[in-house]
């Protein structure tokens, strides 16, 4: 909290050390997220899935719940570029990047994802499509959440077909 906007957070690192090496940031304090408990689960809870933003890539392809009911978005973790990346690679880094190439973004916003954010000011939430592209350096997002609309939600051509 002290250093603000010097800090920055680590996950899984595939960005921030590869930025760091290249000298293109120089935060003064790195804040790894790692140790925090269950902040890599990815569960139904409510009529949601939640995925924990520190859930690898790989552990979101692989979950059997998004592999049945989300194809469209263990798809998109799968193509990602290197086992490597999905391995180390995290969703709250994905979308902590605020990159437009994010491949876990389209499918996330397709199933109406939404975003948890975690702040000093407490947590709210609001719609992926409105959160994703606001920049790097935000306040923690916990989890994406999105509703489970039914076992057979597919995506086609951006769409979801019901
Ligand atoms: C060789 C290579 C290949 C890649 N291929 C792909 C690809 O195919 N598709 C793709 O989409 N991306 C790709 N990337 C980008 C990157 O690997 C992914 O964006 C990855 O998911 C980032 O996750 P991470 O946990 O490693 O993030 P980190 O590097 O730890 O963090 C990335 C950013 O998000 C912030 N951040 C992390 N967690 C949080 C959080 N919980 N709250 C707030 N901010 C947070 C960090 O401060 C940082 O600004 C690639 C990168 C490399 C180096």
């Amino acid at each position: 909290m002290q250093y603000g906007h010097r800090a920055k957070i680590l996950a899984g690192g595939t960005d921030v050390l590869v930025h760091m090496k290249m000298e293109r940031i120089a935060p003064q304090a790195v804040i790894s997220i790692n140790r925090i408990p269950n902040l890599d689960r990815i569960a139904a809870q409510g009529g949601y899935l939640r995925i924990g933003a520190r859930a690898t890539i790989k552990a979101i392809e692989c979950d059997p719940l998004v592999q049945s009911r989300y194809q469209a978005l263990a798809e998109a973790c799968n193509s990602f570029s290197t086992t490597q990346v999905q391995i180390m690679g995290t969703v709250g880094g994905n979308l902590g990047n605020g990159s437009p190439a994010s491949d876990s973004a389209p499918a996330l916003i397709a199933f109406d994802a939404r975003v948890e954010i975690t702040g000093p000011d407490g947590k709210r939430q609001l719609p992926l499509e409105e959160f994703s592209w606001a920049g790097q350096d935000g306040p923690a997002k916990r989890r994406v959440a999105h509703r489970c609309h039914s076992a057979s939600a597919t995506v086609r051509n951006g769409q979801r077909v019901p």
